[in-house]
C-alpha cells in the first residue's frame, strides 16, 4: 500500500472507531437493561463514554479541512452541545443511585445542550428567506411549539410521578418542546436542496430529538423500567447519531455531494403543524370529556370541528401547492433539457458541449475539442431554400452521431458549425477521429431528389493545461480556419503561432476595410504578348494596395485576408468595373490600337454570391463593352468548388464572356475537369516556366509541354505566365505556347503606360 492510501485508510478508520465505541456501548447498556439492572452505575456508565465518542467523533469532522467553513462551523455548535449532553450523563452518573426521575441538575445542562443543537441547524446557511418566508417558518414553529408545550404540559401535570418537583416538570416539557422543535428545524435542514451537510448527516442526527421526545413522554408517564431504559439508553442513541452522522460527512466528502430532490421530505414535513393542530385537537377533546359540562362540551366539540375543517382544507391547498410544484418541476427539467439540446437535429448544442469539455479540463481528463464546419452551406441554403439546408444539417448530424465512438460526444454549435468532444489529448487519435468524420461526410448526401456533395473542414485544439474550454474553442476554430485556407475537404491541428497570424490578419481585414472605403487601392495592368510576333496582345488587372503607414501591401498577402473576411467582394466588385472602364477608355482613345480584352481575376468567394452574374452583365453594359471583352481568371480549386460555383460559370461562358484557368499546373488539374467545364483560356503557372530555361527539372519541362499539347487538342488559347529571359520565350513558343506575360516583357504597367504601349503598336494603330 502506498502512503497516501494508507492516509486515506487511517482517515477511514478514524471516522469508524467513535461508531463502534458508541453501538458497542449502547448494546451493552441494552444487556444490561435486559440481563441485570441490579449494579445501577454500570447502566448509567454507558452514557458518557457514548457520548463522549460522539464528541470526539464531531470534533474530528469539525477539523476536516476539505469541508467548506459553514460545514465546519455546524459540526463545531454540534460537539458544543455534545459536552453540554455529556455534562448531565456524568452528572447522572454521579447521581444513579440517587434515582428520583426528573433532576434539575441533569435536566438544566440537557437544556442547554438542546439549545445549542437547534441554534447548529438554524444557523446552517441555506436560501435568503423572503419576509412571508420567515413569516411562514414562525408560524410553523409556533404551531409546533405550542400543541406540544400544551401536550407535554398536560402530560407533566396529569402523569409525572407524585415526587416530581417543579423545576423537573418544566425541564421535562421543555425538552420535549424543543426535541419536537429540533425535529422541525433538522427536518427544513435536510429538505433544502442545497444544503451543505450531507442530507444522510442531518436525518441520522434527527434521532437525537426523536431520543429526547420519546425519553420524556417516557421520563413522564412510563413505569418504572422504561424509564430507568430511557434514563440509560437515550443518551447512547444521541451519542450513536452523532458518531454515524460524523461518519456519513466523511464518506460524502470523499464521494462528492450527491444532488438529490428533497421534494417528497419537504411534503411531509409540511404536515407537521396540521399534526400538531389534529394532536392538540385530540387533547381539547381528551380534556372536555373528564372536566368540563356538557354545554361547554358542546362548544368545544363545534370549535374542534371547525379547527379540523380549517385544517382539512389547509391540507387540499397543500396538494394543490405540491401538484403545482411538480408540474413546474417537470417543465423545468424540459426545459433544461431543451436549453441544452439544439432542436433541429437533437445533438448537444453549444452550452452543453462547453459543459462537457469544461467539466473534463476541470478533472484533469484528457480531451480534444474538434469543430467542423460544412464548407458552402451558406450557398447551398440559398439557392436550394432553407427547408432542404435543415434536411441537410439533420443529416449531417445523423452520419457524425453514427459514426463517433464510444466516449466521443458530437454536438452542433448552431448553423452549419459542429464538434465533436474526443477523449483523447495525443495528436494521432485526434486526427485519426477526424479523417474518420470527415471521410464519412464525403459520400453524397440525397436530399429530396437532389444528390449533394458536401465538403467539411476540420480544425483540432487539445485541451491544453491551463486553458478553459472557452480558449480550447477558440483554437479549434482557428485550426478549421486554417484547414478552409489550406484547401477544403481538410483538417489542421491548431499550433499557437495561428492565433497570431489570425490577430494580424483580423488587423490586416480592418484596414483594408479602410483602404477600400478611402481609395487606397488601385490597378496596374501587365501586358499579354503574342510570343510569335511580339505584338501586344491583351493585359490582366493587377490590384495595388498603397497603404498610407505599412507602404505597399503585395496582394499575395492582402487577397487572401479579403477572402477570409469576406472583402474580396466589394474590392473585386472595384476591380471589375475599374478593369472594364479602363478598357473602355482604351478603345475610345485607341480603336483597333487598344487590346481586344481585359483579364479580371476572381476568388472564388466572388463566384458564390447570388448576384455574380448579373453584376457582370451590368458592369459590361455600363462600361458600353460586350461580353467577348472580358476575361475572368478563376483558379482550378474554384472550379472544383461545388455546383452552385459550376453553374456561376457556366451561365457566364453562355454569356459570352471567357473564362481562364490560373495557374494551372499547381492545383488538383484534371483532364475531366477541362472537359466539364467551359474553359477558354490555360494560364500555365509561373512554377513550370521557371523550370523550362534550365532544363534540369524534366518533370516541370514534360508538363508545360503537356498543357501545350493539351490546349491545342481541346482547342483553348494557352498563356505562359511569369517569363523572366528571351530563352524562356524561345522555348516556350517552340512548345507550342502562342501567348505570354512576365517582367522579361513588361512588368505590370500602371493605365496610361499600358495605353502607351497600345498607341505604339505599328499594326493596330493603322
Ligand atoms: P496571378 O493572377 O497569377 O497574377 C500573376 C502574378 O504574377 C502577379 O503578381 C504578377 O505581378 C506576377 N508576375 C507576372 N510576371 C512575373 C514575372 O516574370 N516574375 C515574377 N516573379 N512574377 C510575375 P501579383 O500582382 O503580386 O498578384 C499575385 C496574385 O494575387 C495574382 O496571381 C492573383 O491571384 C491575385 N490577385 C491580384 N490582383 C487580384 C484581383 O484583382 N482580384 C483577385 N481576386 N486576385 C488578385
Ligand atoms: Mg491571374
Ligand atoms: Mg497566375
Amino acid at each position: 500500500m502506498s502512503a497516501p492510501e494508507t492516509a486515506g485508510a487511517r482517515q477511514r478508520a478514524g471516522g469508524l472507531t467513535p461508531v463502534v465505541v458508541a453501538v458497542v456501548v449502547t448494546i451493552a447498556v441494552l444487556v444490561w437493561l435486559l440481563v441485570d439492572t441490579s449494579v445501577l452505575y454500570l447502566g448509567y456508565l454507558g452514557n458518557p463514554i457514548a457520548m463522549a465518542a460522539g464528541v470526539f467523533a464531531c470534533q474530528r469532522i469539525a477539523r476536516e479541512v476539505r469541508l467548506s467553513r459553514p460545514v465546519r462551523a455546524f459540526w463545531r455548535r454540534l460537539e458544543h452541545a455534545g459536552v453540554c449532553l455529556l455534562v448531565g450523563a456524568v452528572v447522572a452518573l454521579l447521581r444513579a443511585n440517587n434515582n428520583t426521575g426528573l433532576s434539575p441538575y441533569v435536566g438544566v445542562p440537557f437544556l442547554i445542550g438542546l439549545v445549542l443543537l437547534i441554534s447548529a441547524f438554524l444557523m446552517l446557511p441555506g436560501p435568503k428567506r423572503t419576509a412571508v418566508g420567515w413569516i411562514r417558518a414562525l408560524l410553523d414553529g409556533a404551531t409546533v411549539a405550542v400543541a406540544s408545550g400544551l401536550i407535554f404540559w398536560y402530560a407533566v401535570l396529569d402523569l409525572a410521578p407524585e415526587g416530581t418537583s417543579m423545576v423537573g416538570r418544566i425541564a421535562a416539557a421543555v425538552i420535549g418542546m424543543g426535541g419536537i422543535l429540533l425535529l422541525v428545524v433538522i427536518g427544513k435542514a435536510a429538505a433544502r436542496r442545497e444544503s451543505m451537510v450531507a442530507p444522510g448527516a442531518l436525518r441520522v442526527l434527527a434521532a437525537a430529538p426523536i431520543a429526547a421526545i420519546t425519553g420524556n413522554m417516557l421520563l413522564i408517564a412510563g413505569d418504572d423500567w422504561s424509564r430507568l431504559a430511557l434514563s440509560v439508553l437515550a443518551v447512547p442513541l444521541i451519542g450513536v447519531s452523532f458518531c454515524v452522522g460524523a461518519l456519513i460527512q466523511r464518506r460524502a466528502l470523499s464521494a462528492g455531494q450527491p444532488q438529490e430532490s428533497a421534494l417528497s421530505h419537504r411534503s411531509l414535513l409540511n404536515l407537521l403543524p396540521f399534526l400538531a393542530v389534529t394532536a392538540t385537537a385530540g387533547l381539547v377533546i381528551t380534556v372536555s370529556a373528564q372536566e368540563m359540562t356538557s354545554r361547554q362540551r358542546t362548544v368545544i366539540i363545534g370549535a374542534v370541528l371547525i379547527a379540523g375543517f380549517v385544517v382539512a382544507r389547509q391540507l387540499l391547498s397543500l396538494r394543490e401547492n405540491t401538484m403545482a410544484l411538480k408540474g413546474i418541476q417537470r417543465q423545468q427539467a424540459e426545459l433544461e433539457r431543451m436549453a441544452l439540446s439544439d432542436s433541429l437535429t437533437g445533438l448537444p448544442n453549444r452550452a452543453r458541449f462547453g459543459a462537457a469539455l469544461a467539466e473534463r479540463i476541470s478533472a484533469h481528463q484528457p480531451a480534444t475539442a474538434m469543430l467542423i464546419d460544412v464548407d458552402d452551406f451558406k450557398m447551398i441554403n440559398d439557392t436550394l431554400g432553407p427547408a432542404a439546408g435543415d434536411q441537410l444539417l439533420y443529416q449531417v448530424s445523423q452520419r457524425l452521431r453514427e459514426r463517433c465512438e464510444a466516449g466521443e460526444m458530437p454536438a452542433r454549435l448552431g448553423g452549419d458549425e459542429f464538434a465533436v468532444l474526443l477523449p483523447v489529448d495525443e495528436a494521432e487519435p485526434a486526427e485519426a477521429a477526424a479523417a474518420r468524420l470527415l471521410l464519412a461526410l464525403a459520400d453524397p448526401f440525397r436530399v429530396g431528389d437532389q444528390m449533394l456533395l458536401l465538403h467539411a473542414s476540420a480544425g483540432i485544439a487539445p485541451a491544453d493545461t491551463g486553458e478553459s474550454a472557452d480558449e480550447v474553442l477558440r483554437n479549434a476554430d482557428i485550426a478549421m480556419y486554417a484547414a478552409k485556407e489550406s484547401g477544403k475537404a481538410s483538417w489542421v491541428r491548431f499550433e499557437p503561432r495561428m492565433r497570431q497570424d489570425m490577430v494580424n490578419h483580423a488587423r490586416l481585414a480592418s484596414e483594408l476595410q479602410n483602404g477600400i472605403i478611402r481609395g487606397e487601392l488601385r490597378l496596374l495592368y501587365q501586358p499579354v504578348f503574342d510570343l510569335v510576333t511580339g505584338r501586344l496582345h491583351g493585359a490582366e488587372a493587377l490590384v495595388r494596395w498603397q497603404h498610407p503607414t505599412r507602404g505597399f501591401v503585395s496582394p499575395g498577402e492582402f487577397i487572401p485576408v479579403a477572402e477570409r473576411s469576406g472583402l474580396i467582394v466589394p474590392l473585386g466588385a472595384w476591380v471589375l468595373r475599374e478593369a472594364c472602364t479602363q478598357l473602355a477608355r482604351w478603345r475610345s482613345s485607341f480603336g483597333a490600337g487598344a487590346i481586344e480584352a481585359i483579364n479580371v481575376n476572381v476568388a472564388v468567394r466572388q463566384l458564390r454570391e447570388a448576384g455574380f452574374v448579373d453584376e457582370v452583365a451590368a458592369v459590361l453594359s455600363d462600361t458600353g463593352l460586350v461580353p467577348a471583352n472580358l476575361i475572368l481568371e478563376v483558379t482550378e480549386s474554384s472550379v472544383i468548388d461545388g455546383w452552385q460555383v459550376r453553374e456561376t460559370l457556366q451561365a457566364l461562358h453562355e454569356m459570352g464572356v471567357r473564362l481562364a484557368l490560373d495557374d494551372f499546373g499547381t492545383g488538383q488539374s484534371s483532364l475531366s475537369l477541362l472537359r466539364a467545364f467551359p474553359v477558354d483560356v490555360l494560364k500555365l503557372d509561373k512554377s513550370f516556366v521557371d523550370g523550362i530555361a534550365d532544363g534540369e527539372d524534366r518533370g516541370r519541362l514534360a508538363v508545360a509541354a503537356a498543357v501545350a499539347q493539351l490546349a491545342e487538342h481541346l482547342q483553348l488559347k494557352a498563356v505562359a505566365e511569369g517569363i523572366e529571359s528571351q530563352e524562356q520565350v524561345d522555348r516556350l513558343r517552340d512548345m507550342g505556347y502562342r501567348y505570354g506575360q512576365g517582367f522579361f516583357m513588361a512588368k505590370p504597367l500602371p493605365a496610361d503606360e499600358c495605353g502607351a504601349l497600345m498607341a505604339a503598336d505599328p499594326v493596330r494603330a493603322a
